[in-house]
């Protein structure tokens, strides 16, 4: 449509732009990214296609051949110190021979779920993450730390410790001004409490491109981190005895302008329509914990002693729970999910998140809010729930469903045998 027209327009007429990256997710959330050269895609973009064989979790080799669809909606300029120069970026949407939306594309299936049955009736569902993450010596860091079994900070810091010149302060400036050159609209950022730990936040936003600035935002870091000589890791748990890496995921939903989980005379100031969607998320507490926490190394940081929530429990103050809700006003008035790793696939996160919160059931359980329940203490738990979860197949389809935890049971089993033969110590847990 008009949108499709203009943007095809700024691409010709922006004389600086020489190609365009086309970037999409695999099933597990990794980055997947094609360079067309502006021309040929401005005059082909109906007909990109590609193997989809080599990404793991989509197509058997036999139909390897998939499709791009460009989402017209979501182009970002890329900054040629970080992307070399003459480039923009956009999602795509991966397309089966057939041309129907191809299943195990989360992002497409998030896009589908927010727009058919929520935006088309005028409700917004927006999410703004706060994502964690350690800067760590050297380039390349979790890779050496399989022969090293150790990774280097770069600043004994803490919280809001943060001196000019300083570089975790430097990291942070660097990766918050491209950010800002990127069109997000950045909120503030600091040294988190472990030593060498940042976050920075930024502004919510619609789902799709909350998730598509998950993906963005990493990809950034890592890019300033090696230039600088460092590793951006978004380990949920990377080194033991301190606080682990996060990536809370803060919910509302709007219509008309008017959020609807705000409510001035309700308890804890949010709307009941908030609280259904709180009780929905605590009955499949278990059913979503391997979309949320998704590797072996994210059930290691769900310890509260670490401002890590394991309990499947909702509260306004309690940083164990998986569900806070902080203090708001009319138009910041959020559920927080905390239970969830920057590893995971922010796709999936955020459709596991929101339909369950509005679709999911609520459970007969007993003082559902602040009941005794836990989250698995490891990933073989975790996947077992999910492959036993009914709900998890309606989440994500019984096929996509199946493929996920085969994927996430591949790497466990791997984590297992490596853990076993590299690292000797006995004392090494590998949850
Ligand atoms: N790092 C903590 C986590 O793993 C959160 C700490 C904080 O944001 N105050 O969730
Ligand atoms: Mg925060
Ligand atoms: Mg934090
Ligand atoms: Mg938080």
């Amino acid at each position: 449509g008009k949108l499709q027209e203009a943007r095809l327009k700024d691409l010709t007429d922006t004389k600086g732009v020489k190609a365009v990256t086309v970037l999409f997710s695999d099933l597990e959330g990794r980055l997947h990214m094609l360079d067309y050269d502006k021309k040929f895609l401005v005059n082909s973009f109906d007909n990109l296609t590609f193997d989809g064989s080599s990404i793991r979790g989509f197509t058997a080799q036999k139909e390897s051949d998939l499709r791009l669809g460009l989402d017209w909606g979501s182009f970002y300029w890329a900054p040629a110190d970080v992307f070399g120069s003459g480039k923009a970026l956009v999602f795509g949407e991966v397309i089966d021979k057939d041309g129907k939306p191809y299943a195990a594309d989360l992002r497409g299936m998030l896009k589908q779920f927010a727009n058919e049955q929520y935006k088309q009736n005028g409700y917004t569902l927006n999410a703004a993450n706060e994502i964690e993450g350690f800067l760590f010596d050297g380039v390349d860091a979790e890779r050496s730390f399989a022969k090293t079994g150790a990774f280097e900070y770069v600043n004994a810091g803490g919280y809001y410790h943060s001196l000019p010149g300083d570089p975790l302060r430097e990291f942070i400036d660097t990766a918050a001004e491209v950010q800002r050159a990127m069109g997000f609209e950045n909120e503030k950022d600091h040294p988190e409490v472990a030593p060498s730990q940042f976050e920075i936040n930024y502004t919510y936003g619609e789902v799709v491109s909350a998730a598509d600035q998950i993906q963005l935002y990493k990809l950034i870091c890592r890019q300033i981190a090696t230039q600088m000589g460092m590793t951006a890791s978004f380990l949920p748990k990377p080194v033991t005895g301190v606080n682990g890496s996060g990536m809370h995921t803060n919910v509302s939903i709007t219509k008309d302008k008017k959020n609807l989980f705000w409510d001035a005379n309700g308890q804890e100031k949010i709307s009941p329509m908030a609280w259904d969607f709180i009780d929905k998320i605590l009955t499949a507490g278990n059913d979503l914990c391997l979309l949320l926490n998704a590797s072996v190394n994210a059930y290691r940081r769900l310890d509260p002693h670490f401002e890590a929530p394991n309990q499947i429990k909702a509260s306004a103050t309690d940083r164990g729970s998986m569900i806070r809700i902080p203090i708001g006003n009319e138009k910041s008035a959020r559920v927080e999910v905390r239970s969830v790793g920057p590893d995971a696939n922010p796709y999936a996160v955020l459709l596991s998140v929101f339909k369950t919160g509005l679709e999911g059931e609520i459970g007969k359980i007993e003082n559902l809010r602040q009941a005794e329940r836990y989250l698995p203490d490891n990933i073989y738990t975790a996947i077992e729930n999910f492959r036993g979860s009914a709900w998890a197949g309606k989440l994500l389809g019984e096929d996509v469903k199946g493929r996920y935890a085969d994927l996430k049971q591949a790497s466990a089993d791997r984590c297992a045998r490596l853990l076993g033969t590299i690292v000797k110590a006995p004392e090494v847990q590998f949850h």
